[in-house]
């Protein structure tokens, strides 16, 4: 990174989405808002766009937060991304609420995908686009911009449109329009509610990546991560759903005792299933004893055989973290001692029923792959 860009303007704060809003505030107050296709007929104006790289579904959040501002922008579409499918069902339905509340869409070209060369090239990938936008989107784009632009198609596609496409990234835009980018999840050169602020420009385009704006601050690598773990999150209640209407055993899935997270903590249910899919088990085991007060003291109340059970899971997996489990039970022992008569509500046996679940699959998995190694 090159030091002007590690400069104090970087705050993962920047990146939430109540800071969005005071962005869109201040652009409002700032600017009126025009589409790519009427920017150059007025005197003045900004272009408010999205290339939705990384996640469709925050592309929807961001879409709504406009609305609610009053605000138009254009999303850009990637047929070949690597994120999401636009042909699938809940994806297609995404684009279909963005179209609704008043926003466009435009093409997100996969360089990589297509490697044009010519501008014969480069209109022939075009049109396969602008056919599927219409065929299957059922709109007409007005507008292009390079998915990860490289420098030889910056330099070469420099007209204002290709195929009477809007081109983003013309000569035009670099010389006549003021622009700010959140590419990669920090300011490389300017912070765009600077940006704002300070801006004498007549024209200006802002590009943000929806992926990269989330509820709470956090880095960019996160950012990203939770939209890759929310859609295989997604991908896997498809799968189970399918299972389930039919009537098919989940062999190896999670047992209906976990599925009640899903409603009280989706993020932990999220995080516990892909540690699951993955077998790490020992990440499993220390966001499980990291777990809050009253998941160990309903443990404390389980049969002794389990308990047995969880002292060799105690034995086996945290000896290695210096963690002592049954201290830990011990000192919730008491508590629960003391506790002893309350009224237990229904979170409070969901989770008592989930703890003893998941203390016996770890038991399990674990004893397998001892099994296994010792064969
Ligand atoms: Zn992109």
């Amino acid at each position: 990174m090159l030091t002007s860009e590690k400069t104090a303007h970087n705050s993962f704060e920047d990146f939430t989405i109540s800071h969005y809003r005071t962005i869109l505030k201040t652009a409002k107050e700032n600017f009126i808002f025009r589409s790519y296709r009427e920017l150059f007929q007025f005197e003045q104006g900004i272009v408010w766009r999205h290339d939705g790289d990384f996640s469709l579904n925050r592309c929807l959040k961001i879409a709504k937060i406009e609305k609610d501002s009053d605000i138009k922008a254009t999303y850009f579409l990637n047929l070949h991304s690597e994120f999401y499918n636009l042909m699938e069902r809940e994806q297609f339905q995404i684009v279909q609420q963005i179209l609704a509340l008043g926003h466009s869409v435009g093409i997100h070209l996969d360089l990589a995908f297509y490697n044009p060369i010519t501008t014969t090239e480069l209109c022939d990938a075009i049109e396969l686009e602008i056919s599927f936008f219409k065929n299957h989107l059922g709109v007409e784009p007005e507008v292009f911009s390079f998915h990860n632009p490289t420098q030889f198609a910056l330099t070469t596609f420099v007209e204002d449109t290709y195929c009477n496409l809007v081109n983003c990234y013309s000569q035009t835009f670099w010389q006549k329009v003021a622009y700010c980018s959140d590419s990669n999840g920090y300011w490389r050169f300017k912070r765009l509610l600077d940006f704002l602020k300070n801006n004498t420009a007549s024209h200006l385009q802002v590009l943000t990546h929806p992926g990269m704006w989330q509820d709470t601050p956090l880095a960019p690598m996160e950012r990203i991560l939770r939209c890759i773990h929310g859609r295989s999150a997604n991908v896997l209640d498809i799968y189970y759903e399918t299972l389930q209407s039919s009537g098919r055993m989940n062999l190896g899935g999670p047992l209906e005792d976990f599925e009640f997270l899903k409603a009280l903590d989706p993020q932990l249910h999220m995080t516990l299933q892909l540690l699951l899919l993955h077998k790490k088990y020992s990440q499993l085991a220390v966001i499980f004893l990291n777990l809050h007060f009253e998941w160990l003291v309903e443990f404390t109340s389980i049969p002794t055989s389990q308990t047995e059970n969880i002292q060799n899971i105690s034995k086996q997996f945290y000896n290695q973290y210096n963690v002592s489990w049954l201290d830990i039970c011990q000192t919730n022992l008491a508590e629960y001692n003391t506790n002893a008569g309350k009224t237990h509500n229904t979170h409070e046996t969901h989770i008592y029923r989930y703890f003893l679940h998941i203390s016996k699959l770890l038991f399990i998995w674990h004893s397998e792959s001892y099994n296994a190694k010792n064969v």
